[in-house]
């Protein structure tokens, strides 16, 4: 009998996973995909939908269309994991396994932040990016503030990346000079592991009159008022709110004793993503591996899970320690994008090496998102 490996979560983590398993297998692999989700977005397609920049029907890659030997793709909620038993309900019925791989992702818990939902707009989920390309257009001007509401959250440049292109959409629609605009972070610098990349994002910001706020979460929105309020007690007036909501541990994740509260990310050994359950890995966002939540940790995890399963279905030794290493492009505006190579995990402390912004990073972006369809959905 084949080795069943049962892969929660089509994001990132997930189809990297299950691509290599496929790849390195073919049929004598028998890997089942859940995710309750029809089609995969990239993160980075959010902002491109809310700034106009895409279609969201471009956006959407449909997991229909993965066609892999040894691959089968269930469309169902997961609503139970056991990592004991090695079993898993879904709304599509019970799942077993051999090995078990969490890619889960981040929940957001948008009512963690009161009157967040009332009074402003969280753009991290897709229904929030969407509904924002068609909010926007009408927006006229006063301040607008990009807020982080919790410490741990998606992609820590994305933030700065849409106060960039927030400057670049208002100045094309004339609307700029009527509006301030403010990034308010729970962080010293823009990107804490890479100083220069943090000094070229504040030289941006200031370039282009941005304040960044910094070491200050906002704790809650007054919608009657408009004000944001923050960690210190500062409170902000906005004409628009752009919110980063709190990330959570999924529910079911918690449920399964795999974590213990909703910030409790999921531990695992550092070196090999697998949880205190043997046999059962975590990857991605959903871990607590100290890497930042970005789609390039996630696949890195997932690749050493990948290696760790063809190990042991070969008998071959155990692969090299994962590293916690990966490249995030960011958007500056302008049409340029820079790029920060980071390493979380080899060294003594996480370090961050910057690549100025330029065109010819745009291309490599682009790349970077054509090659994971190649990969993933053979487009
Ligand atoms: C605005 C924005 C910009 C970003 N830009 C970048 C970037 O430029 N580069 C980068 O590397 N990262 C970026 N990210 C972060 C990136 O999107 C995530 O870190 C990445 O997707 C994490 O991968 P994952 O596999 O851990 O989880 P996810 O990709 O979130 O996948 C988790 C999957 O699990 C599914 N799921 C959840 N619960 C259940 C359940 N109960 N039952 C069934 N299925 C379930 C979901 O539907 C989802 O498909 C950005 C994020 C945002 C919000």
């Amino acid at each position: 009998m084949h080795k069943r490996v049962l892969v929660l979560g089509a994001g990132f983590g997930g189809l990297e996973l299950t691509t290599i398993l496929s790849e390195t297998f073919g049929c004598d692999i028998d890997v089942t995909l859940v995710d309750k989700a029809d089609s995969f977005v990239f993160g980075f397609s959010k902002l491109d939908v809310m700034f106009g920049r895409q279609l969201p029907s471009d956006v959407r890659h449909a997991y229909a269309d993965i066609v892999k030997p040894g691959v089968k793709f269930v469309q169902a909620a997961v609503h139970a994991i056991d990592p004991e038993g090695m079993r898993v309900g879904t709304d599509e019925g019970t799942f077993e396994a051999d090995v078990l791989v969490v890619a889960l992702g981040a929940d957001y818990d948008v009512a963690a932040t009161p009157g967040l939902a009332e009074g402003g707009n969280e753009f991290y989920s897709i229904a929030g990016a969407f509904a924002l390309r068609d909010i926007l257009p009408h927006f006229e001007g006063g301040p607008v503030i990009v807020g982080v509401t919790g410490k741990s959250f998606k992609c820590p440049p994305a933030p700065s990346e849409t106060a960039l292109l927030l400057h670049d959409y208002l100045t094309t629609r004339g609307r700029r000079e009527a509006t301030e605009i403010s990034v308010v972070m729970p962080f010293g610098t823009p990107i804490p592991p890479s100083p220069d990349t943090s000094k070229a994002v504040l030289a941006a910001f200031a370039e282009r009159g941005i304040r960044f706020v910094k070491d200050n979460l906002v704790t809650s929105i007054d919608p009657a008022r408009k004000v944001a309020v923050l960690t210190d007690g500062t409170e902000m007036p906005f004409a628009l709110f752009l919110g980063i909501p709190v990330h959570r541990v999924p529910q079911v994740v918690i449920d399964s004793g795999l974590s213990a509260h909703a910030h409790d990310w999921v531990a695992v050994n550092k070196q090999t993503l697998e949880t205190r359950f043997p046999g059962v890995y975590a990857v991605g966002d959903v871990n607590g591996v100290g890497t930042p939540k970005a789609g390039v940790f996630a696949e890195g995890a997932a690749r050493v899970v990948a290696e760790a399963i063809i190990a042991q279905v070969r008998g071959d030794a155990a692969p090299a320690a994962y590293t916690g290493q990966g490249s995030c492009y960011l958007e500056f505006g302008n049409n340029q994008v820079g790029r920060v190579d980071v390493d979380f995990l080899s060294g003594p402390k996480p370090t961050g090496a910057f690549h100025e912004p330029s065109e010819a990073l745009v291309a490599d972006k682009k790349h970077f998102g054509a090659s994971r369809l190649q990969r993933w959905f053979g487009k």
